[in-house]
């Protein structure tokens, strides 16, 4: 039983990864130790959906990325093999900048009926606003959204300044800015990246690392209605994520946009 606290909002979890069965423990694991953290769970849809349900998800982000370009055909079609079987999914395929045909890769991510592209630099190894990857963008711009990983102090990859400068570059792209704009660059995030349109953030693998007065500021600088919440399964339980999320404060009303209006309006989900 969803506790009552959690009953009150429709909650989207807006940012979650998936692993086919076979790899998930493995991918899981390396994950952890990319990170240096602790994860909370394995990835596969049937644990997703065991940890989301406790707080009752109605819809979840799906992805995976591929950190080569010959894997990008088979996590296309495994996410929309998943959505296929699970209609709280919404599926997010993935190209890489490497890629030998990036219109094949998109045009399967559009007939698979996936409904973004998510990137992760770091994994991936480009710079985000490099000329490679903007090969990518200029493909997507105005046609699938990008959510796209941000920050980390130990990479230059995806530093939020390199996001700010693929909004200067592509302004009618939809970007999903992760982890509020810049994992563990939180002042270069802030600096950059509030006022920019079609660019909205997710509060995922923040939360924990930032106090709930920082958290708060920087969700109120990018503006409430362009945040969203998500878990970054299997790196935290819905649990702990939402716990986190509540304790910033946000009235009824915020929360309710946060947790998933602001994410239907971006995403035209009805
Ligand atoms: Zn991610």
């Amino acid at each position: 039983m969803v506790p009552e606290k959690y009953r009150k909002y429709d909650i989207i979890d807006a940012h979650a990864h998936i692993f086919p069965e076979k790899i998930a423990e493995n991918a899981t694991v390396n994950i952890g130790h990319f990170y240096d953290l602790p994860m909370n769970s394995t990835g596969m849809s049937s644990k997703l959906i065991e940890s989301g349900s406790k707080i009752g998800v109605k819809k979840y982000l799906v992805c995976s990325t591929a950190t080569s370009p010959r894997q990008t055909a088979s996590i296309n079609s495994f996410i929309a093999k998943e959505c296929a079987e699970h209609p709280e999914f919404i599926g997010f395929g993935t190209t890489h900048p490497d890629s030998e045909d990036l219109d094949a890769d998109i045009a399967q991510i559009k007939e698979l009926g996936l409904k973004g592209m998510k990137l992760h630099p770091d994994f991936q190894k480009f710079n985000a606003d490099s000329p490679e990857a903007f090969r990518i963008y200029e493909r997507i711009e105005g046609e699938l959204p990008l959510l796209i990983h941000c920050g980390d102090h130990r990479y230059d990859f995806s530093a939020p300044r390199r996001i700010a400068a693929i909004n200067d570059n592509f302004p009618k792209l939809k970007l999903l800015a992760a982890h509020l704009g810049g994992y563990q660059r939180w002042d270069e995030a802030q600096q950059c990246l509030p006022g920019r349109e079609n660019v909205r953030f997710d509060v995922s693998s923040s939360l924990a690392f930032i106090s709930p007065e920082m958290a708060a500021h920087m969700v109120r600088k990018y503006g409430v209605e362009n945040c969203f919440f998500g878990s970054d399964f299997p790196m935290w339980s819905h649990e702990e994520e939402i716990e986190r999320f509540l304790a910033l404060g946000f009235t009824e009303e915020e929360n309710r946009r946060i947790l998933a209006e602001n994410f239907c309006d971006f995403l035209e989900l009805r």
